[in-house]
């Protein structure tokens, strides 16, 4: 039997899930197809970044930092905790029913706009049919066809052939989620978003962490003094970052991890009690289309689209972590929206030009538009405005001080190029950055606007007047 649809999504995570809601809210009859199951083998919604990525790691997050709050900084406020204590089962639950939560809300989303949810795994057929086979396997399996397809099917984490996975004692992202102790030593490859971010998470709970990283630098992805400032504050805080470290391989020896690698001092060999790989994520499109449909990839495996989405083969779409641009999942869901407004016949396009990063560390980091070190390899004249924490009245009294906001703008036109924050609350404090660079703001235009006294986001107002040479607060100036 074959299922008629105007629009089939393959994927339900932040891209699909998005662009099948919307497509519904357009008034198109919308099938969602998802092969995820829960650990209990529920089928659900959301993807990665609901099921085992950004929501699960930010519960633990924020979990782990009230646990370090509570042990260390509740005292400097005058707040006397006691004997503080760790019950990691309790914050793992707390974890999966914040999961629970959301991945049911998308279903009761589904219903409420009547988005049809298959069940099974989707592989895209030529002229716009898709099959699903519950269990992916050889049977075959129920045959959807509609007008528009869009693909969604996501990322996976990249393996190496140095560090295979090994049952509980060598992990990717998810794994290191569901830790049932707190690893006396953890080793971290990949010091990137991932591995900094679950670093944390580990760290703040009691670990001693190693990060082993194969770049000379440190968050190349940033802005070279947000990174500079990242790394000083993140070693402050005892992780112990490893730069130019080759991993060669990996023993398993009582249960423990021996990790051998190389640097610039010759060979080492580090014994951890658990091992997270965190050195990527690549497209999910194994095994997501049959080789007739013809669909371009590049040889990542990323599939090859224009500007709004549309792949080489006319109604078939693919957004999120299978094109180009960064693996965010705002990113996609934005994608999703476009592409579901433009089958309906609307003009959307997106500005990829304003889309914030954010790492969730403590302090956190987060950026929009391009860095310093990119505009200046360019050869684009550039002026740069940076105001610290340090000076900050509403951080003093947060007790949170560390970190700056970096503001880069036109030499000539004074438009704001890019903005880059390290410190507390910036993954809220970029939304403000994005909205000035999305109105093509000047760094004069946010120099004259009033921000509300005592708040982080003065920062931004002050990093603005810096630009100019005119902070009020901090004295090193170039005063016009
Ligand atoms: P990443 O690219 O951010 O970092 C991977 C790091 O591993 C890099 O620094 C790389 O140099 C290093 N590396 C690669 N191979 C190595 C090796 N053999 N030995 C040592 N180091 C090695 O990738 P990630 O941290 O795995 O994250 C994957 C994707 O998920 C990214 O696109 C990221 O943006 C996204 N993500 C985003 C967030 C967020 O927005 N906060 C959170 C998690 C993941």
């Amino acid at each position: 039997m074959t299922r008629h649809f105007d629009v089939g999504v393959i994927g339900g995570g932040p891209a699909g899930y998005v662009a099948a809601i919307r497509c519904a809210q357009l008034g198109m009859n919308t099938a969602c197809v998802d092969q995820w199951r829960d650990p209990r083998g529920q089928s659900v919604l959301g993807g990665t970044c609901l099921n085992s990525g950004c929501i699960p790691s930010k519960a633990l997050l924020e979990s782990s930092e009230i646990y370090e709050e509570a042990r260390n900084s509740c005292a400097m406020h005058g707040v006397i905790c006691g004997d503080v204590k760790l019950d990691l089962k309790a914050m793992m639950d707390r974890k999966n029913r914040v999961v629970a939560t959301l991945t049911q809300g998308i279903a009761g989303l589904f219903k409420a706009h009547k988005v049809t949810w298959v069940t099974g795994h989707a592989r895209l057929l030529p002229r716009n049919h898709v099959e699903v086979h519950e269990s992916g396997g050889e049977a075959k399996g129920q045959l959807i066809e509609s007008e528009n397809i869009i693909l969604a099917p996501g990322s996976v984490s990249v393996e190496i052939g140095a560090a295979p996975l090994h049952e509980g004692l060598i992990v990717d992202s998810t794994g290191a989620l569901e830790f049932s102790e707190v690893p006396e030593r953890l080793g971290i490859i990949g010091a990137g978003v991932i591995g900094l971010e679950l670093g944390s998470v580990w760290r703040r709970l009691g670990s001693q962490v190693v990060l082993l990283e194969a770049q000379p630098e440190f968050l190349t992805i940033t802005d070279t003094q947000i990174a500079g400032e990242a790394l000083r504050q993140f070693t402050a805080q005892g992780m112990d970052i490893r730069m130019e470290a080759r991993v060669l391989g990996c023993r398993i020896i009582e249960n423990k991890v021996e990790v051998s690698y190389q640097d610039h001092g010759g060979d080492h060999r580090e014994t951890v009690d658990k091992l997270i790989v965190a050195v990527g994520r690549r497209p999910n499109t194994r095994d997501l289309f049959v080789p007739e449909t013809e669909l371009l990839l590049d040889e990542w495996g990323v599939i090859h689209v224009d500007e709004h989405c549309r792949t080489n083969i006319p109604g078939v779409y693919a957004i999120g972590d299978v094109v180009r641009g960064p693996m965010l999942a705002h990113k996609g869901s934005e994608e999703g929206v476009m592409v579901a407004e433009r089958i309906a016949g609307q003009q959307t396009s997106i500005n990829y030009d304003t889309v914030p990063s954010v790492i969730y560390t403590l302090p956190e980091i987060a950026w929009v538009g391009k860095s310093e070190q990119a505009l200046r390899a360019a050869g684009v004249n550039c002026r740069v405005g940076v105001f610290p924490f340090a000076a900050s009245g509403r951080a003093l009294a947060l007790g949170n001080t560390a970190g700056m906001v970096k503001i880069i703008a036109d030499a000539a036109t004074d438009r704001i190029l890019g903005m880059h924050m390290i410190g507390p609350h910036c993954s809220e404090l970029i939304a403000q950055a994005v909205i000035a660079m999305q109105l093509s703001a000047s760094s004069e235009d946010l120099a004259m606007t009033m921000f509300a006294h005592p708040t982080l986001s003065e920062a931004l107002h002050e990093a603005a007047l810096a630009v100019d040479g005119r902070p009020i607060h901090i004295a090193r100036t170039r005063r016009r």
